[in-house]
Formats: structure tokens, sequence, C-alpha cells
């Protein structure tokens, strides 16, 4: 494996660096309507130059670039270093444009993936039910047709930025008598439809959250046929492909973040000597960084199997797992450092870092949940990845 980019990547990495020095982003470009303009000029900026939708298509309103998986490290890189995100980190782009690029109709291309990488539209993703989250498959919310329409009614749960969204990707059944995997649609839902009902849901994190968490309740919602993506009836394929780049895109700056957290440990002090001092915490920091050093270089393996265009197959499992609990550590050994300023948050006058590492903690906890639980990731792994039995089924009563 080589670990160096090759030379003729300099000139790309200085137009990259020369257009960060000239360009400025606006203060926040995140999903709320209040942020649309700004959010809408800065992305179509990045588009323009190639540092966003990079290899979507032209004629999807990306930049048309064929994939070159070492320029996509150089910008992610140059824009870290400046402490600027690499375009919105938002479900539709991330998740809901492979999917139509893979599965989407020539008309859903055109209309849906320009708006969404520009941040013109923000979606929601309609998974989970009520008793329907890592058995997925089992969800109930159903959709009857009836002429050029289909008509929902249902109920999904932990809907990450409904209250924020225009359209949701909302998994919903079609042919009730089928085997659970097999009745399931992937429809394209407008959020303002009547008979959507949006109820937002408390978590932990109180006001310091990125993500707003919310309930969605249907009532004899139509959605228009078109709307369906792939065929009626074959949502799961569908659905997993969207979660395939889920997962991959859970992933975590832990380089970054470790090095805040050593600075950290040489401010915070534990009876009067820097907690970098402590042999226990600095075991800790140690252990964290061949994790963080790890995940580097899988990473980098990764991507000479992608530039050799073999696939990740078990390796690209793992990543989510990894990732998410590796945040968690790093937030944990933080708030540790800290004592017992560690456990205040919600803009305490005392909180450390404007409770940066409080809301990492509660943050990440929640991506080992979302997505599909590490539970969830070890039994794919164990049993996709690594070829063990499948688990037993509990008997039937
Ligand atoms: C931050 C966050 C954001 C989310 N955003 C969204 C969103 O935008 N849209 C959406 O649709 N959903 C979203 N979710 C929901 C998420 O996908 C579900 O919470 C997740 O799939 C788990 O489902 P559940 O909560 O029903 O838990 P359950 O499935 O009830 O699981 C409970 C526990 O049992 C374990 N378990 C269950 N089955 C097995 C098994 N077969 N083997 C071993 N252990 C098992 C689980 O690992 C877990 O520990 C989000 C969740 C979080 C935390």
């Amino acid at each position: 494996m080589d670990l160096e980019f090759d030379a003729s990547y300099d000139d790309f990495r200085s137009e990259v660096r020369e257009f960060l020095s000239k360009n400025k982003p606006p203060k926040t470009f995140g999903m709320s309507e209040e942020e649309k303009p700004s959010r809408v000029g800065w992305l179509s900026l990045l588009i323009e130059h190639g540092y966003w939708a990079r290899t979507v298509p032209k004629e999807y309103g990306g930049y048309g670039d064929s994939p070159d998986l070492l320029k996509t490290v150089i910008m992610d890189e140059e824009f870290n270093r400046v402490g600027v995100a690499r375009g919105l980190n938002a479900q539709g782009p991330s998740m809901l444009v492979p999917t139509l690029l893979t599965h989407g109709s020539e008309e859903q291309r055109k209309k849906w993936i320009g708006p969404t990488m520009r941040g013109e539209i923000i979606w929601c993703q309609g998974y989970s039910e009520p008793g329907s989250g890592s058995d997925l498959a089992s969800l109930q919310t159903s959709a009857v047709e009836d002429g050029d329409d289909f008509i929902l009614n249902g109920q999904k749960i932990w809907t990450s930025t409904a209250d924020m969204a225009q359209m949701c990707f909302i998994l919903v059944r079609t042919e009730p008598d089928a085997k659970k995997h097999a009745g399931i649609s992937y429809i394209l839902m407008p959020m303002d439809s009547p008979g959507i009902e949006i109820q937002r849901l408390e978590t932990m994190s109180g006001s310091i959250g990125e993500n707003s968490f919310n309930q969605v309740f249907l009532t004899d919602v139509r959605v228009p046929r078109a709307n369906v993506v792939g065929k009626r009836g074959e949502g799961w394929k569908i659905a997993n492909t969207t979660l395939k780049h889920e997962r991959s895109s859970l992933n975590s700056n832990a380089e970054g973040t470790l090095v805040r957290l050593a600075n950290l440990m040489q401010k915070e002090t534990i009876g009067g000597v820097p907690a970098m001092a402590s042999p226990l915490y600095r075991d800790r920091l140690m252990k964290l960084q061949a994790r963080a050093l790890t995940m580097k270089h899988h990473g980098m393996r990764m991507l000479t199997c992608s530039l050799k265009g073999e696939p990740a197959g078990v390796a690209g499992l793992i990543v989510k797992l990894q990732n998410c609990q590796l945040s968690f550590d790093m937030a944990a050994l933080a708030l540790d450092v800290m004592g017992e300023l560690g456990a205040l948050y919600d803009h305490s006058k005392y909180e450390r870092e404007r409770g940066y590492w409080q809301a990492l903690s509660m943050f990440s906890l929640g991506l080992i949940i979302g997505g599909g639980t590490a539970q969830i990731q070890k039994n794919i792994i164990a049993e996709h990845g690594l070829g063990l039995p499948r688990e037993p089924k509990p008997a039937k009563a």
C-alpha cells in the first residue's frame, strides 16, 4: 500500500487551497429554512468548481467529472484543514442521491438530484416505525393504489429532520399478502401533503444536538404513483442501497478529534497537574490513538481496493461500527478528564469548549444506534462478511 500522493496531484491541491483562501463560506449553511439562501449560494459555488457533487453527471446538476478517489481525499483534507464542511452533511445528498443514480428513473434523476445537491430540497428518511427498527422488513405503514396515486396510512418514528424537510424517502407496504421482504415499496413523499402530522421528540441532548427528532403520522396521504423508485414491491433492495450509503457516510474525522482531545488533556488539570501527566488517562489516549490510526489505514486500504476496482467486502462493513464507537470513546475520555464539569451541558456557563465534548458524546451514542445498531452490524459482519452460521431465531410459542 502506497501512503503518499503522486506529485501530479500537487496542482490539484494548490487549486483547492487557492479556492479556500479566496472564498469564505457563510457562517452557517445548515438545513433550516432561514439558512436556505446562504446554503444554496455556497453549495452552488462548490458545484461550479467541482468540490461538491463532483462525480454527479452534469445533466443531473452535478460537476460531471469521472471518479478519482485521491482527488476526493485531497478535497476532504484541505476543507478539514480550514474547518469548513465540504458540502451538506444530510440524508438527501449522502443517501438518496446515490440511490437515485442506481435505481431512479431518468425523470426522477432529472427532477430531484440537482435541487438536492444544491440544498434547495431537504430530505428525511421514513424507515423506522414503532416495533420495526432492527427488524425493518416488518414495517406496517400501508400504501394502497388509487388511480394515479397511492394512499398512505401509518406511523414513522425517529425521523431525523422531518420538521425541516420538504421531502421524505419512505418505505411502505404495498403488497400486504406478500412475504415480509417482498411487499415493500420505496416512495418519494412531499412533506407538505395533506394528512401528514409531525410531532417533535425531545432527546437527551436538549438544544445542543445537531439533529431534530420526530414522529410522523400519516392519514390518507396521497402520493403520485410516479414517485415510486424502482418497481413497486421491490423497495427492500432499494432501501438496502440507501442503507449501504448511510453506513459508509457515518465516518468520523478521528485524527482531528484526537488532536483536540490531546489539547484538552494538556489544559485540564487534576490536583494541579495536567491530565496528560496522568498515566491512566495517557494510556487511554494512546489506545484511542492506535484505533484512530488503524481506522485511517483501514480507510486507505479500502481506497486502494476501490482504485483497483476490487470490492471492499467485509472491510467495508466495519467502518460504521468502529468509527461510531471510536467517536463515543474519545468523548468519554474527554468527559472523564473534565471531572465534574464533564457532567455539565446545555449551555452551562462552566462548560468547556461550548459543550463540544458533551454534544459529541450524546450524538455519537445516537449514531451507534442509528442506521442499524452495533449488534446488528456485528451480525451482518459475522453472517455476510465472515460466513459464520446465521443467528438462531427465537422458538415460536
Ligand atoms: C440518532 C438517530 C437518528 C435516527 N434517524 C432515523 C431516521 O432519520 N429515519 C429513520 O427511519 N430511523 C432513524 N433512526 C432509527 C434507527 O434506525 C433505529 O433506532 C435502529 O434501527 C434501531 O431500531 P429500534 O430503535 O427499533 O431498536 P430495536 O430494533 O428495538 O433494538 C433494541 C435493541 O435490541 C438489539 N437487537 C434487535 N434485534 C437484534 C438481533 N437480531 N440481534 C442482536 N441484537 C438485536 C438492538 O441492537 C438494540 O440494542 C435513528 C436513530 C437514531 C438513534
